[in-house]
């Protein structure tokens, strides 16, 4: 059976303090579906949040990372630096990162292998621009995103794959993909994985739906097949809408 995820990106919000008071506040929350969970706090917190969620059934994840090993490239922060404070998932590929810092698949490709090598698992992100869909591109385009940065891995690389997709169009906007229209992406997907890679891997990796998810349509959008949970931007910094969000398995 493929694994329920939700996972709170908090993108360039909280200062310690306040990721301190929301980790509490999680702590505080019950789980009542058999979701994992995953928070992304920046990084200058996430050995903070590492320590503060430690015994508990929360991981702390990164949101971006560097591809290349360590050495000179200031600013940046390596998956061994991720690795060595507790580490071990990171989100690549946001649009948010090709939009505004320029990474291009073959960026992309590079920090998936790194993040590979490390042994590190990837929340893969992609997703069409509304431009795209309203010209009937969408599953063009993200059939290409995919297959530039991931088509070269082995079969076997994908047991540490997380796929997200999030359309560009309903990320922050308040405006959701219908779960029908979720559906139908998630499923053309695992239509695309198969093709390469076969049924049986396709089968077993999860793909998340971000994009706008709040507690009030969570549950429609996670009851659809390939719907395996979700990658939750604004409703995740507020520990009550982020558990109502998990518990809509
Ligand atoms: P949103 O963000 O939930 O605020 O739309 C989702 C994301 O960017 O991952």
């Amino acid at each position: 059976m493929r694994k329920h995820i939700v996972a709170g990106n908090w993108k360039m919000n909280n200062d310690l303090s306040q990721t301190e008071a929301l980790i509490n506040a999680i702590k505080k929350q019950v789980k009542t579906s058999d979701a994992e969970v995953m928070i992304a706090p920046t990084f200058t917190n996430l050995w903070q949040a590492f320590q503060s969620t430690k015994d508990y059934d929360v991981e702390v994840i990164a949101q971006n990372m560097h591809f290349a090993e360590n050495g000179a490239y200031t600013g940046e922060v390596s998956a061994s630096m991720l690795k060595s404070i507790g580490v071990n998932t990171v989100i690549l590929g946001h649009s948010e990162r090709r939009a505004y810092f320029n990474e291009t698949d073959e960026t992309l490709a590079k920090k998936v292998d790194t993040a590979l090598e490390n042994e590190m698992r990837v929340i893969f992100c992609f997703g069409e621009e509304l431009a795209d869909r309203k010209s009937g591109k969408e599953e063009t385009v993200v059939e290409d995103q995919i297959k530039n940065a991931l088509f070269h891995l082995e079969a076997d690389a994908f047991k540490q794959i997380v796929l997200a997709y999030e359309p560009v169009w309903a990320i922050g906007t308040g405006e959701t993909a219908t779960p029908e229209q979720a559906q139908d992406m998630h499923a053309f997907i695992r239509k695309t994985l198969a093709a390469k890679y076969g049924a049986e891997v396709a089968d077993s990796v999860s793909i998340l739906y971000g994009g706008s998810v709040k507690p009030n349509n969570a549950q429609e959008i996670f009851s659809k097949p390939d719907v395996d949970g979700g990658l939750i931007g604004g409703a995740s910094l507020k520990a009550e809408d982020f558990f109502a969000i998990v518990n809509a398995f």
